[in-house]
């Protein structure tokens, strides 16, 4: 079958190339509809590695994915032939010690699609276990369906967070995970989503959905607007999505007493943070590795219309152009949230 691969590093091809598709007992075979590109996909192709990750031998691309069960493992009960699905592109040993915690995002196993040396799914088809494959509510598009993944980001960032119906939120980072968490501290209760960045564009696409407000930096600090914002108290909750080292510092002056720091964005290098600053106000810090549990739910959301991804799909490829959308994506154009490849027709 033809997929989209990485040969090596900045060499992307459209060419024939046949990765095993047996269907066990316990899984499902996908016809592949729509994938979105993700910043990994992109890294993995500029970069050739993510820190431990390294390329070594061509892979197939992509790990948001939506499409339509064709084969059926003989032990599957909820899925059948023809659903419209979605995948989680995480597999954990369902035995480990971390997936026996509910932890299965942490399992040390967890084999992660498009991470080397795992093949990601811009490709015809794939094979998954049914127990990470979701139905698709009927008014749930497939571009949607392939949202979800990194919607799931955010769902996560927002249980972590324990946000409380009223909480106020700061978001730093307004790129496409920043509005991902933005949307979902939104949907789990939050009053008002303060979301910051350098970029007018970034911030002009959060803009467009009541609730979240957006702060540029270039014009004022987050933590003047948020303790205006708060009467001088602080934010319930804050949700550090940028990765930048820079957000470290006065990062707990935008928390109130007692608030929650959510780490989110993954810095390259280490960074020093004030502990005595986190200490002094008792903040509860949490991290945010992926998400587990959570496709259903981001789903329900989805299908309820609580929370519309659609404004966030800047365009839409034929699977043909697949390498000229990875470019775009490449370019890193601002106003660009997420880009999808499509490998099948209809809606
Ligand atoms: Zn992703």
């Amino acid at each position: 079958m033809q997929a989209l691969v990485l040969e090596e590093k900045g060499v992307l091809s459209l060419r024939d190339i046949d990765p095993p598709l047996t269907v066990g007992p316990d899984d499902v075979k996908i016809a592949i509809h729509t994938v979105g590109i993700c910043g990994s996909d992109v890294h993995y192709y500029t970069h050739g590695r993510i820190g431990p990750f390294v390329l070594r031998e061509p892979m197939i691309l992509g790990h948001e994915a939506a499409g339509t069960v064709v084969e059926v493992g003989s032990a599957v009960k909820h899925l059948n032939v023809g659903d419209r699905v979605c995948m989680e592109p995480g597999v954990p040993n369902l035995s480990s010690r971390a997936s026996k915690l509910g932890l299965y995002n942490v399992d040390p196993d967890v084999r992660f699609w498009a991470t080397p040396p795992v093949h990601g799914v811009l490709a015809p088809f794939a094979v998954h276990p049914a127990a990470f494959t979701y139905k698709l509510p009927d008014s749930v598009s497939f571009a949607e369906g392939a949202m979800v993944e990194p919607f799931a980001i955010g769902m996560q960032a927002a249980t972590r967070a324990r946000i409380q119906p009223g909480d106020v939120a700061a978001v730093i980072g307004c790129g496409p995970i920043g509005i991902m968490v933005a949307l979902a501290a939104l949907a789990a209760g939050c009053s008002r989503v303060f979301i910051s960045d350098l970029s007018s564009e970034k911030l002009a696409v959060a803009e467009q959905y009541p609730g979240i407000l957006p702060v540029n930096i270039r014009e004022r600090p987050f933590a003047e607007v948020i303790a205006e914002a708060t009467g001088g108290w602080g934010a319930d909750v804050v949700f550090e999505a940028s990765g930048s080292p820079r957000a470290f510092d006065g990062l707990f002056d935008l928390v109130r007493p007692g608030g929650a720091v959510v780490l989110v964005g993954l810095p390259v290098e280490k960074v020093s943070f004030d502990v005595a600053g986190a200490i002094s106000k008792e903040v509860r810090i949490e991290t945010v590795f992926r998400y587990a549990n959570i496709f259903d739910r981001a789903l329900e959301l989805i299908a309820s219309g609580k929370v519309d991804l659609k404004p966030l799909i800047s365009g839409t490829y034929d699977f043909t152009e697949a390498i000229a959308a990875f470019e775009r994506a490449a370019a890193g154009k601002a106003s660009d949230v997420k880009l999808q490849i499509r490998l099948a027709d209809g809606p």
